[in-house]
């Protein structure tokens, strides 16, 4: 099972940013509920929390914690942008510490990719900064600034329906197609665990393998209903049998008595 986080920035006695009749929070939240609305109806597999769902102030502290002890696989911040009234664009960020490789960096890849092609912005490139919400998630996170509320033409944008569900969608898009293949979409290969019947030996064992691999971790129900289990998908991360095999392999000494196979994407 895939767990993703909605941040919609902002909401209640925080407004965010203003400007041409519009409130950050409230763009925020109506591109955010699309996105979930997207991934649970168009994806197996997925399981959406948000931060906020209704108008309400929800400390950034609260929104981290929430997310980390949910145990999210993905965290996305929804924002918008403002500045000066002249400027406007597309932009999105990952934590200053870390590489444009990382997980946070392939995910940010991603999302900008698709949601550049749809929102009709000018693209004002990856960036990368300190905020909060991406500095103390445990998982990988990626907050988007998309366009600025006090220029006249992004803020026209905003108020259309079509732009808010296109904007969500690509948002969706991008998430899932990130989760379901870490990466390009070209990795061949991804490993699959035998089944857990205890929920603390899933617990620990996805911590063992999170500790050592750089991979996206996927719960995948066992569907015998007479002994209900989970088995542990890694995103497809390899290329050839080679690589998968040395992977299984290492794999098999992370998480000790239980089997590892590998399988195609
Ligand atoms: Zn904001």
């Amino acid at each position: 099972m895939v767990k993703v986080y909605i941040d919609p920035g902002h909401g209640g006695k925080d407004p965010g940013a203003l400007g041409n009749g519009l409130m950050e929070k409230n763009v925020t939240l109506a591109i955010g509920k699309k996105v979930r609305d997207y991934l649970i109806n168009d994806y197996d597999f997925v399981k959406v929390r948000m931060s906020r769902t209704t108008d309400k102030t929800v400390a950034l502290e609260d929104r981290v914690k929430d997310a980390n002890k949910w145990g999210a696989s993905v965290f996305i911040s929804i924002h918008i942008n403002s500045f000066n009234e002249s400027t406007s664009g597309y932009e999105d960020y990952i934590h200053e510490t870390l590489s444009t490789n990382s997980i946070d960096g392939q995910l940010q890849d991603a999302l900008h990719e698709e949601i550049i092609k749809v929102n009709g912005l000018r693209d004002r490139g990856q960036k990368k900064a300190d905020f909060h919400v991406l500095r103390e998630s445990d998982m990988p996170s990626v907050l988007t600034e998309n366009g600025f509320i006090d220029n006249a033409k992004d803020a026209a944008k905003m108020k259309q329906t079509s732009w808010i569900k296109a904007v969500a969608k690509a948002h969706a898009k991008a998430i899932a197609n990130y989760l379901y293949n870490q990466g390009d979409g070209k990795m061949k290969y991804r490993l699959r665990t035998g089944k857990f019947d205890f929920a603390e030996d899933l617990v620990t064992a996805k911590k063992a393998i999170k500790e050592n691999f750089n991979w996206v971790l996927y719960e995948v129900p066992e569907s015998l209903n007479w002994n209900p289990g989970y088995r542990i998908i890694t995103g497809a991360a390899f290329n050839s049998l080679k690589e998968a095999e040395e992977a299984q392999s290492k794999l098999r000494d992370t998480i000790p008595g239980y089997a590892v196979y590998v399988i195609e994407a």
